[in-house]
């Protein structure tokens, strides 16, 4: 490809790797193998971005991204397990089994050229594809600890922003004047949350400034970008911190206004939500799966029931009908601002609206609950919701015990015996004890 050349260019600070601890026993090889071919072929290819920040400090890094100037054709022909992939940025991906490398090739700084960059009216980059030279890439990259330059010819790190010291400071410093990048991709501001709550790193002071001027921005991120950030943001272990470090900032309200709303109001709800960010980040640790669609519904809970509890005045219905109608107006709401794909909102709106019948131990219809396949997830959520005292703890153990109990056995915790062949349903003592009202 042709060089483009920067006039304003800056030299960056070559780190030998005598001089750092950046091992490539951190790094795949599956990356290495990708970094050597392009090398041979005499292209330059670094790593840069996470994995480099996350060699330096130890953390194992599991997301390789590959810069260099190949072109995404020139990478292609010379991978065969090759594809191209994007729009606004068009990368090349290299699949080794069920890893992937990304290589992408060094783009020109989107406030250096105008063409081929598209803006929209708030000033957010919506496409840029116009290849450069790496001392052109490196001022487009967000944060100075994600724009070091781990250079496969000879082990160095290249330093263009002071990233080296700001990863040993521990801080997190945009690129740039942050009022402008927060402007161009308010993004940024959660992925700023992000990496503070992963990597225990400040946020320096200009770039929380910018953020409590910015916050309001993220109505405009596409709602389905919006979900995957939501993702990342709750599901790499570090849920609450990221929790406590979005609602410090303003960013929360911004996500989930109307859970926002209910926090600040209900401290039982609250912890709730506390607990289960807890549990998540538990689960998380312990190398269990987590399903976006159980914070969600934690996240939704006080909502839904309020709205539910209007539903029933209006109308007679039962509270199951209502929880599920309920949920389906308030992740409607939702989706306009971050979307929640079918596939959760859908058991999600089922987990919600079976918490009424976990109130109910008796009786063939209580027994089917354990039938049910959102019946786990249920669950789940209800213990959750007693190990914080908003269920009764005996309906919690109840619901433990039958699990594993034989069939005969679980006729008699659910008193069938009792009642042979009646269709009466039993009403237990602990029916009335219902979860708390709002
Ligand atoms: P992790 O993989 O731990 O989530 P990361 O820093 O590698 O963190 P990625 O989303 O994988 O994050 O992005 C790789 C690199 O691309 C970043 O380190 C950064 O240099 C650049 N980058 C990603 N997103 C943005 C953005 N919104 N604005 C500017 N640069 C970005
Ligand atoms: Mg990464």
């Amino acid at each position: 490809m042709k060089n483009s050349g920067n006039p304003g260019s800056i030299a960056p600070k070559i780190i030998p790797r005598a001089a750092h601890n950046v091992s490539r026993n951190e790094f795949s090889k599956s990356a290495l193998k990708v970094l050597y071919r392009l090398n041979k072929a005499g292209y330059q290819a670094f790593l840069v971005g996470g994995c480099v920040r996350d060699a330096m400090l130890v953390l194992h890094p599991k997301d390789f991204d590959v810069a260099t100037n190949a072109t995404p054709e020139e990478v292609r022909a010379l991978f065969g397990n090759c594809r191209l992939i994007g729009r606004r940025f068009r990368l090349a991906h290299v699949r080794f089994g069920r890893e992937i490398i990304e290589v992408a090739t060094f783009r020109a700084a989107a406030n250096h050229v105008d063409d081929d960059v598209e803006h929209d009216r708030e000033g957010r980059i919506i496409r840029d594809n116009v290849y450069g030279t790496i001392d052109e890439d490196v001022w487009r990259r967000d944060f100075t600890c994600n724009a070091l330059y781990y250079n496969i010819a000879d082990f160095s790190i290249w330093d263009y922003v002071g990233g080296v010291e700001d990863v040993e400071r521990r801080q997190l410093v945009l690129i740039g004047d942050p009022e402008q990048r927060l402007r161009e991709d308010p993004v940024r501001m959660l992925r700023a949350v992000r990496f503070a709550a992963k990597l225990d790193f400040s946020i320096d002071a200009p770039v929380v400034e910018a953020m409590h001027h910015h916050a309001s921005l993220l109505s405009n991120v596409p709602a389905a970008r919006l979900f995957d950030e939501f993702l990342k943001l709750f599901q790499s272990g570090h849920a609450e911190r990221t929790f406590d470090l979005l609602r410090e900032h303003g960013l929360f309200a911004e996500m989930f206004p109307a859970t926002e709303q209910e926090l600040l109001a209900d401290d039982d709800f609250m912890k709730f939500v506390r607990a289960a960010l807890q549990n998540t980040d538990r689960r998380v640790a312990a190398g269990k799966s987590v399903t976006p669609m159980f914070l969600l519904g934690v996240f939704f809970w006080l909502p839904v029931r309020k709205l539910a509890a209007i539903r029933r005045s209006e109308e007679k219905m039962s509270e199951t009908q209502s929880l599920s109608l309920a949920s389906y107006d308030i992740v409607a709401a939702q989706q306009r601002l971050l979307s929640i794909p079918r596939r959760f909102t859908v058991p999600m709106r089922e987990m919600l609206a079976l918490q009424p019948r976990f109130l109910h131990t008796a009786g063939k219809r209580a027994m089917k609950l354990l039938e049910h396949r959102r019946f786990r997830a249920a669950y789940d959520f209800m213990v959750l919701l007693a190990e914080v005292g908003q269920v009764d703890a005996d309906i919690a153990k109840f619901w433990t015990d039958v699990q594993t109990q034989s069939t005969s056995e679980r006729g008699t915790s659910f008193k069938m015996d009792a009642q042979p062949g009646k269709k009466r349903r039993a009403r237990s003592r602990r029916r009335r004890k219902r979860p708390q009202e709002s």
